[in-house]
C-alpha cells in the first residue's frame, strides 16, 4: 500500500466508515453503530467483515466507536455496502462531525437515569446536524443524570439531567446554566451552537472548540442565548468501568473491558455467541473500551461475568490494565516508532502494583498520541525505537529520559529512580 497521503496524516483527522484512514496495515475504518448498540448477530457480523475485508483486528475507541484495522483498499466499497445493508453505519453527509453526541453507555436502560438520555441525544443530534459550520470534532455529552456518567470526557457542551423534567447546560471549566425544561433543551442547543459558529467565524480561525473561548466569552454566549447561570450540579464518584450494573425492570448489564481496547475477529465472534446463549439482545460499546451485555436476569449475569473473565476480558474494576492506554504502534501503524501494544503488555505487568494504586500509564507509538490526548502519570512516547519518558504530562511535554522498553522495565523495579518518582508523586 502506498504511503498515507499528507491530508490523512493530519493530527486529529477523524476517520469514518466512508472516509477511512490509511495506516501501516491498511485502512482504518471507524464504525459508530447507531446508539452504540449492536445485537449479538451484528457483533458476529462485524467480526466476520473485519476478517473478510481486513486483518481481523478490531479496536474500541475512547469515544465508543469500533475500529476495523487492516482493511484492504479494494475491499473498502464492499465493506461499506455490507455495513449499510446491516444497518451499522451512522454517518452524516457533508463536512460536519461524524457524530455530535456521546451518551452514557447505558442511556435509556440504566435504573438510576433521571430521564432517557438516548431519546434526548437523538433529538439533540438532529438539531445539531442542521447547524452549518460546526467544527468536525465538536462534541456534546448527553447525560441522563445516573451514576454511569461521562464526567471525565472532554466535551464542548454537556446536557445533564438534574430532575426527570429539567436539564442543566455545562460549558468547559464547570460553567453551568439552566436548568431548562427538557422539551426546550433541543432548541436552546441549536441557539447555542449557531451562536458558537457565529463567534468562531469572527475569530479568524482561532476558535475551533468551545474551550477556545475565554470563560467570560462562554458566559456571554450562553446568556445571549437565554440561559441563566446556575450552581455546579453535585459531583459524582467515578463510575466502576466494569462489573454488574442495575438496569430498569430488574434487568442487569455486565460491563467488561477489552484489554487495551482490542480484540480480534475470533474473539468478537465468540462474544456474540456468548451473548446469544445467555439471551442478551443488545450489546453496547463502552467509551472506556469495552462492551456491555445488556438486559440480563440477575441469574444469568453472574455466570456470564465469569465466562467473560475466562475469555480474557476485564471484569474487575481494580484490574491494572484498565489504567493503561495504548495505541497499536508498530508494525500495525505506519507512524509507529515502537511496538506500543506489545510493550504495554509487558509494562502493565511490571507496573501492576502502581497501576492498581491508581496510577495512569499511556504508551504511544508516536507523538500523535491517538490513544490518549490528555496527560497521564506516566506517558511514554515512541521515538526512534525508544520511548520519551514523561512524568505527569502528555505527549509533547518535556521528557526526563529517552529509554528502550527493557531499560524502562528495569528502572520501574522497586528502588529504581522512575518507580521512586512515581511513588513519590502518588503520596
Ligand atoms: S499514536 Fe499510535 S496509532 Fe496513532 S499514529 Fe502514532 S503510532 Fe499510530
Amino acid at each position: 500500500m502506498s504511503a498515507p497521503a499528507r491530508e490523512t496524516m493530519r493530527r486529529g483527522w477523524c476517520p469514518g466508515t466512508l472516509r477511512p484512514m490509511p495506516t501501516g496495515d491498511g485502512l482504518l475504518v471507524r464504525l459508530h453503530p447507531p446508539r452504540n448498540a449492536l445485537t449479538p448477530d451484528q457483533l458476529a457480523h462485524v467480526a466476520e467483515l473485519a476478517r473478510r475485508h481486513g486483518n481481523g483486528q478490531i479496536e474500541v475507541s475512547g469515544r465508543g466507536n469500533l475500529q476495523l484495522r487492516g482493511i484492504r483498499e479494494e475491499a473498502h466499497p464492499a465493506l461499506v455496502d455490507d455495513l449499510l445493508a446491516a444497518g451499522l453505519v451512522d454517518e452524516a453527509a457533508g463536512d460536519g462531525p461524524n457524530r455530535l453526541t456521546l451518551t452514557s453507555p447505558l442511556a435509556g436502560r440504566a435504573a438510576d437515569e433521571l430521564l432517557d438520555a438516548a431519546v434526548l441525544a437523538e433529538t439533540v443530534e438532529r438539531v445539531g446536524r442542521d447547524v452549518t459550520g460546526l467544527p468536525a470534532k465538536f462534541s456534546i455529552v448527553v447525560d441522563g443524570g445516573g451514576a454511569l456518567a461521562l464526567d471525565g470526557f472532554t466535551a464542548d457542551l454537556r446536557l445533564r439531567a438534574v430532575t426527570a423534567e429539567e436539564v442543566a447546560f455545562g460549558l468547559p471549566d464547570e460553567l453551568w446554566f439552566g436548568p431548562v425544561a427538557r422539551g426546550d433543551s433541543p432548541a436552546l442547543v441549536a441557539r447555542l451552537l449557531n451562536g458558537f459558529v457565529a463567534v468562531s467565524g469572527q475569530s479568524s480561525g482561532q476558535v475551533r472548540r468551545m474551550r477556545d473561548l475565554k470563560p467570560d466569552e462562554r458566559n456571554s454566549l450562553a446568556v445571549s442565548c437565554g440561559l441563566a447561570p446556575m450552581a455546579t450540579p453535585p459531583a459524582r464518584s467515578k463510575p466502576a468501568p466494569v462489573g454488574l450494573i442495575a438496569e430498569q425492570d430488574n434487568r442487569v448489564a455486565v460491563l467488561a473491558g477489552l484489554p487495551f481496547g482490542r480484540s480480534d475477529a475470533a474473539g468478537l465472534r465468540r462474544f456474540g455467541e456468548l451473548a446469544r446463549e445467555v439471551g442478551t439482545h443488545e450489546i453496547r460499546v463502552l467509551p472506556w473500551r469495552g462492551l456491555a451485555f445488556c438486559g440480563l436476569s440477575a441469574y444469568a449475569a453472574a455466570p456470564l461475568r465469569e465466562t467473560l473473565r475466562n475469555e480474557g476480558l476485564i471484569v474487575e474494576a481494580d484490574d491494572p490494565r484498565l489504567a493503561v492506554s495504548a495505541c497499536a504502534g508498530a508494525p500495525a501503524c505506519a507512524r509507529g516508532e515502537v511496538p506500543a501494544l506489545a510493550d504495554a503488555a509487558v509494562l502493565s505487568e511490571a507496573m501492576a502494583a502502581l497501576l492498581a494504586d491508581g496510577l495512569g500509564l499511556h504508551v504511544s507509538g508516536c507523538a500523535k498520541s491517538c490513544a490518549r490526548p490528555g496527560s497521564a502519570d506516566l506517558t511514554l512516547v515512541g521515538r526512534d525505537g525508544r520511548y520519551d519518558v514523561i512524568l505527569a504530562g502528555r505527549a509533547g511535554d518535556a521528557a526526563m529520559a529517552h529509554l528502550s522498553s527493557q531499560e524502562l522495565v528495569r528502572r520501574l523495579e522497586p528502588g529504581q529512580d522512575i518507580r521512586a518518582r512515581l511513588e513519590a508523586a502518588r503520596h
